[in-house]
């Protein structure tokens, strides 16, 4: 007699080329103060929060949602100053990347990024089958022109991404250089920015109908809105309609589509918000930068720092065991030792900063 235990006589496997990857982690401790994703620290207002509850209360829950999310990309456009055809929605700026993929990526083709950078890029670029080729930062993890050069002419890629302000490192890409990105690449380019309302300038105004460029932003961080699932893209018409045949229908379910078109009515409180987490970021550089810490210069919300006596995991532990949770990205590729840490609160600030300064005392004596 069989084992009951076994259910299943057939074990079947999974693609070849899924089996070799390994999936997207991010550490989730129970800690007090988590300073690890880069959401925003704060809640919506509460004035966001009754004008949903009124609009949900009237969905017609036994209807599909609007497809073509109307109202929704309607107020994003209005606030871009573009038109609604130009804008395509989906869950998450992820959804949107894996969207693009699908369309412009996939077997056979190539996808280009620049490490250290994103790791989603090439993850869900991998997953649609396409081949990845990475491409190296300048030591200062600018784009090095040499580089672009080089990785364009070896592998005419069909999708380049770019990801400014860059995450992991907060570096803002000059627009002369996504401008030289744009001058050689013969495919589409993706600039990726989810942290835009924190830096000084957005490729937004080089997006038109005779280039193939898209700029993707999510309401994730700045909108106080990741539970919720939202991002899109800003790019040429033609291409939003290629992405509207690749998406599934209904994609966007009717409850995010309100609550997006209502968390735009409040863009005075976001912009408050940015300013705030834009002062904090400088406290915790400068904070940082009297500690024997290498700091890197930011454009998001959230800093890179490298310990200078001390090992990173060992400092990432050393926060945790007094309740902070950082991103540990001492294991990546050209971030030896380094820590990434969102920026919270004035509480949640100083609470990181007090446990910072505490572990490297207690490593370093
Ligand atoms: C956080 C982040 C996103 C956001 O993804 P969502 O799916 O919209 O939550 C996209 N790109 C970068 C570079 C990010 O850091």
């Amino acid at each position: 007699m069989r084992s009951p235990s076994i259910r299943c006589d057939v074990v079947i496997q999974v693609r070849d080329d899924l089996r070799a990857m390994d999936g997207y982690h991010s550490a989730q401790v129970d800690v007090d103060v988590r300073l690890n994703t880069n959401e925003s620290p704060v809640p919506p207002p509460d004035g966001f929060r009754d004008a949903v509850a009124a609009e949900v209360s009237r969905v017609e829950w036994h209807r599909y949602p609007d497809r073509a999310a109307t109202a929704l990309r309607a107020a994003i456009a209005e606030m871009h100053d573009v038109d609604p055809a130009q804008i395509f929605v989906a869950n998450g700026s992820n959804e949107v990347l894996q969207t693009i993929l699908l369309a412009y990526a996939g077997p056979g083709r190539t996808v280009a990024t620049f490490e250290p950078t994103y790791q989603m890029h090439a993850q869900i670029a991998r997953v649609t089958g396409a081949t990845v080729v990475e491409g190296e930062r300048a030591a200062d993890f600018s784009l090095d022109p040499d580089e672009v050069d080089r990785i364009i002419d070896a592998h005419d890629p069909h999708v380049v991404f770019l990801t400014s302000p860059n995450n992991p490192t907060g570096l803002v890409e000059p627009p002369e250089r996504v401008q030289q990105l744009l001058d050689r690449a013969t495919g589409l380019v993706v600039v990726d920015e989810a942290y835009a309302q924190f830096a000084d300038w957005s490729a937004l105004d080089l997006v038109s109908e005779e280039r193939p460029l898209v700029v993707t932003r999510t309401f994730s961080k700045t909108w106080s809105m990741a539970g919720a699932r939202l991002g899109y893209l800003i790019g040429p018409t033609w291409l939003v309609s290629e992405l509207e045949k690749v998406v599934l229908p209904y994609h966007l379910d009717a409850v995010k589509q309100i609550a997006g078109r209502l968390a735009l009515r409040y863009i005075g409180d976001m912009n408050e918000r940015v300013q705030q987490l834009v002062a904090e970021r400088s406290r915790i550089s400068d904070a940082m930068g009297a500690m024997a810490i290498d700091v890197f210069p930011s454009g998001a919300n959230f800093v890179l720092f490298r310990p200078q006596a001390a090992d990173g995991k060992t400092v990432w532990q050393g926060l945790v065991d007094r309740s902070v949770l950082v991103r540990d990205c001492s294991s990546w590729p050209r971030l030896a030792n380094c820590l990434r840490v969102t920026v919270g609160t004035p509480a949640e600030n100083d609470a990181f900063l007090t446990a910072l300064d505490a572990t490297l005392s207690t490593l370093t004596d």
